[in-house]
Formats: C-alpha cells, sequence, structure tokens
C-alpha cells in the first residue's frame, strides 16, 4: 500500500459507510473477530466487514476499496475450513450472505441465483417445482453459499452422476477488482462456444474477482438422471 493509498485507507470504514449505509459496515470487535475465524484457524481482523445487498451496492464497495488500494476478501458460508478468506494483509472482508435472491425460469430450465444464497435455500426453492440443479450442494449447504462452493470447485455426493458444483454453473456475474461487472455468459445456453470465460472463475478463491450472480441451465426433474456434461 503507498502513503497516500495508506492514508485513504484510514477512513475506509466510514467511506464505506457513505456508500452502502451505516448498517451495512460493522467494525466492532465481535463482527472483526467472528469473520477472522474459519472452521479450524484464525487471520487477521479485517479493517472492517461489509454487507451489500445489490449487485449495484457491491460494486460501489469494490470501488471504494479499490481506491484506497486495500485488498478485498469475499465470503459466502464461511464453511470452507481450508483458510480460503483468511488473511494476514489489511483488508476489507466482503460478507455476500445478503446476495440471495433466487430467480427461477422453469420454462427454460434455468435458475439464476445470488452468490450468497445457501445451498438449502435454493432446494427450499426447487423443490415444491420438483426440479433441481444438477448439483445440489455440500453436506454444509445449510450454511455454504452457492458462489463459496463454485469458488472452490466442491463435491459432494453424487458427484459421479451429476458432476462437480462449477460443472453445473452455466455463467456468472463477477465484480473485477475495479468494481467493472463481467457476464461470462451473457444469453448463451451453454458455456461451450468458444473459450471458456465461466471456467476462469470456477475454483479460483475469490482471487479473481467477487461473484455476485450465478446462473445455472438443466435445472431438471428430481427423476432426470444427468451426465457430468450436464445432458441427460
Ligand atoms: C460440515 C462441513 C461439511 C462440508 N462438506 C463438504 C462437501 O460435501 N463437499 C465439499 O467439497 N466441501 C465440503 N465442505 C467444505 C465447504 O463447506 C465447501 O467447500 C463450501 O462449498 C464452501 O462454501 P462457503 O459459502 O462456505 O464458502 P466460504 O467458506 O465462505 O468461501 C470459500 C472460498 O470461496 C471464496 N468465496 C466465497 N464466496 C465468494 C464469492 N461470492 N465470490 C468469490 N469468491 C468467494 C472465499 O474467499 C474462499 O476462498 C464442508 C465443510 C464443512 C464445515
Amino acid at each position: 500500500m503507498t502513503a497516500s493509498a495508506s492514508a485513504k485507507a484510514g477512513d475506509l470504514p466510514q467511506q464505506l459507510a457513505q456508500v452502502l449505509g451505516a448498517g451495512a459496515v460493522r467494525s466492532d470487535a465481535d463482527s472483526l473477530d467472528f469473520f477472522a475465524h474459519d472452521v479450524f484457524a484464525q487471520g487477521a481482523r479485517a479493517l472492517c466487514v461489509v454487507r451489500p445487498d445489490s449487485i449495484a451496492a457491491l460494486q460501489a464497495a469494490v470501488r471504494t476499496c479499490a481506491a484506497a488500494g486495500v485488498a478485498m476478501v469475499p465470503r459466502g458460508g464461511g464453511a470452507s475450513y481450508t483458510d480460503g478468506y483468511l488473511t494476514n494483509r489489511p483488508h476489507v472482508l466482503f460478507d455476500l450472505s445478503a446476495l440471495d435472491f433466487i430467480e427461477i425460469d422453469a420454462a427454460n430450465a434455468m435458475v439464476r441465483v445470488g452468490a450468497g444464497t445457501t445451498w438449502a435455500a435454493l432446494k427450499a426453492a426447487l423443490d415444491p417445482l420438483g426440479l433441481r440443479t444438477p448439483f445440489w450442494g455440500p453436506f454444509s449447504g445449510i450454511a455454504a453459499s452457492v458462489g463459496g462452493s463454485v469458488s472452490q470447485n466442491t463435491i459432494s455426493h453424487g458427484s459421479g452422476a451429476h458432476g462437480i458444483s462449477a460443472q453445473s454453473v452455466l455463467g456468472i456475474e463477477v465484480v473485477l477488482a475495479d468494481g467493472t461487472l463481467l457476464n461470462t455468459a451473457a444469453s448463451r445456453a451453454t458455456r461451450h462456444y468458444g473459450p471458456d470465460l465461466t471456467g476462469l472463475f470456477t475454483g479460483d478463491c475469490g482471487a479473481l474477482g467477487l461473484k455476485a450472480a450465478l446462473r445455472s441451465c438443466q435445472v431438471k426433474s428430481h427423476r432426470t438422471r444427468y451426465a457430468p456434461s450436464g445432458r441427460i
């Protein structure tokens, strides 16, 4: 961090509170301690924890951190147990759990979810329709988010038949380090018309951007048997 960036970082929590609203920024000791823990390990406390509740708010917070030259660390359900969101560098922790919208397009066999949506919430929304995504969550699915899981290429019971989490994803809306929103598969029905831009952001542990929303195709009946490619 440069000297001028360091000066800007000093009042970063206040700047973020102006951008997001005070209720979306936490810097009390209990919150900083909680978010500095993974299941087993502890990292450094963040400068503050932000909880944006829309993609636009996420972009605005990222732009503010970028201008201050401060690292940004995304967190979904916090169940990684691999220290995925822990760091000893000065950083702002992005709690993405408020990005939890679910849009079901049953006619086109697609679902778009906010990155912070838990697998349990997605299952609860699809069950009444008799639908499921090919990958339907890890054993930690009550807490684990779709964004966090795809960032870790999470596998689960049934992955041999249905593929891993990343294989259920058609496209990702990801906020890059300067606040730009990139949609990796805006209007496509498959990932494989050309280079797999979506695949670049799977298994990245959030290093390449903050996932805001994800789209899955091949949402089908519980009775459908899937091949890992997503084909029936
Ligand atoms: C009891 C238990 C059972 C588990 N079962 C399984 C299992 O069956 N299969 C399995 O593979 N794993 C399992 N895990 C490990 C872990 O829960 C999964 O990998 C889970 O998918 C992580 O999701 P999360 O939302 O908790 O991610 P987090 O822990 O919040 O984050 C994981 C990583 O992704 C990054 N990240 C999070 N959200 C975003 C985002 N929106 N954009 C960009 N990067 C992001 C973080 O920075 C971090 O590097 C289990 C863990 C526990 C504690």
